[in-house]
């Protein structure tokens, strides 16, 4: 485990400056398993269950940095930090936009794309679930303009689609149809709009896109379109 200063951890949690940290600590709004902290300048053992531990003002910490989180996406919002408009890091608590290091989402989805979004401010296991070599799944729930041919699965499956304007063809994807104008699709890449274009690559269109999996960590039924949870070792173990 690490160790920080009290004042350097509440700072980059985003609970304020260092000096407003430590106005914090002597007027005795920070407690440590129950007892009030008097120096902001002790280190302290950045462990999971410090938000079980620590209070300020009366409030369970934060999480502490290694953090990773679902967010049920809604659609119209975007995966960016910069663009105008509705960002999904607005569907966190404010305090969270000001925490070093900061939290990104795990790849994207697209602006009208729902669904299971994971975000961490930790860049191993970020890594980790993008990099193609570790083959993470994501499961689609896909809607369609036009009815099914009936050999998409078969296309998806051998590993041979061009999407327009590329040159490498898409690893195989599984496809599942659930009626005429539903199906599952599951990717192990993630191209820019890849199911859109794999659909328009054989003349049908998405209507509507959700994702509910990934790995075997499934968007859960009582999560709302905007609400977010922090993930569990376990559910990180769904991912991977
Ligand atoms: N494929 C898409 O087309 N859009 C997404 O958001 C994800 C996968």
């Amino acid at each position: 485990t690490t160790t920080l200063r009290l004042d350097r951890l509440l700072s980059n949690l985003g609970y304020g400056s260092r000096r407003e940290i430590q106005q914090m600590v002597r007027a005795g709004l920070v407690t440590l398993d129950g007892e009030e902290l008097d120096s902001a300048d002790q280190r302290i053992a950045v462990t999971r269950d410090l938000s079980e531990r620590m209070q300020v003002d009366g409030v369970p910490l934060d999480p502490p940095p290694g953090l990773a989180l679902m967010l049920h996406k809604p659609l119209g919002v975007t995966c960016s930090h910069k663009e105008a408009g509705l960002l999904v890091y607005g569907l966190l608590p404010l305090r969270w936009r000001h925490r070093d290091p900061a939290i990104s989402t795990i790849g994207r989805l697209d602006k009208e794309t729902s669904g299971l979004l994971l975000l961490t401010d930790d860049g191993v296991l970020l890594h980790r679930i993008i990099s193609p070599r570790n083959h993470v799944t994501k499961r689609y729930h896909v809607t369609l303009d036009r009815s099914l041919r009936g050999d998409e699965a078969a296309v998806f499956a051998a590993g041979t689609l061009l999407l327009e304007g590329e040159e490498k063809p898409l690893l195989p994807v599984q496809m599942e149809a659930l009626s005429s104008t539903e199906a599952y699709v599951t990717l192990t890449e993630g191209r820019y709009h890849q199911v859109r274009r794999m659909f328009a690559a054989v003349g049908n269109h998405v209507t509507a896109l959700h994702r509910d999996r990934v790995g075997d960590l499934a968007l859960p039924d009582d999560l709302a379109p905007g609400e977010y949870r922090v993930l569990s070792d376990a559910d990180i173990a769904l991912v991977l």
